[in-house]
């Protein structure tokens, strides 16, 4: 005989199997040790809510933070699509960087350390959102100088004829 479904035996353990089957699901339980672990599984989940009732106000609290959690998130995603208009520039360069020096590793960390300083942002602190944009492009643009400073010669050397 194959298994009853989890509902089954959630319904037989809660008393609200259809008569007709309790006879035929309760005799395979006694012989089926999966169904029996089933079985005991659930009186031990039941057991331990019944137990332990979450108290409201932690629900509540767990709910409010739940909230906040959800609003920072927007407010991130908001920040950042604004950065990217300011920092367009930027995310080109060091894509046409990574492709042409095949250094995409090296770009992927920084790009790591954008999301970590993002989200660590302050929610309304908007001058350290500039301040953060603005570290954002000094900071690739250092990189990207001392890469390059290896390969090509100064600016003013290339701009004489
Ligand atoms: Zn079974």
């Amino acid at each position: 005989m194959t298994c009853p479904s989890q509902q089954d035996l959630q319904q037989l353990y809660d008393g609200e199997l259809p008569s007709d089957q309790i006879a035929s699901v309760q005799s395979h339980v006694e012989v089926c040790p999966a169904c029996t672990a089933a079985l005991a599984e659930l009186r031990m989940i039941s057991d331990l809510v019944r137990s332990a009732p979450l108290p409201e106000p932690a629900l509540l609290a767990i709910q409010r933070w739940q909230r906040t959690l959800s609003s920072v998130q927007e407010r991130s995603v908001r920040r950042l699509a604004s950065w990217m208009t300011a920092a367009a520039s930027v995310v080109l360069a060091v894509s046409l960087y990574a492709s042409l020096s095949n250094q995409a590793r090296a770009s992927a960390i920084t790009l790591a350390e954008w999301e970590t300083a993002v989200i660590g942002i302050d929610a309304d602190a908007t001058t350290s959102d500039q301040a953060t944009a603005q570290w954002i492009a000094t900071d690739l643009s250092r990189s990207l100088v001392g890469q390059n400073q290896s390969q090509s010669a100064s600016p003013r050397q290339n701009e004489a004829p």
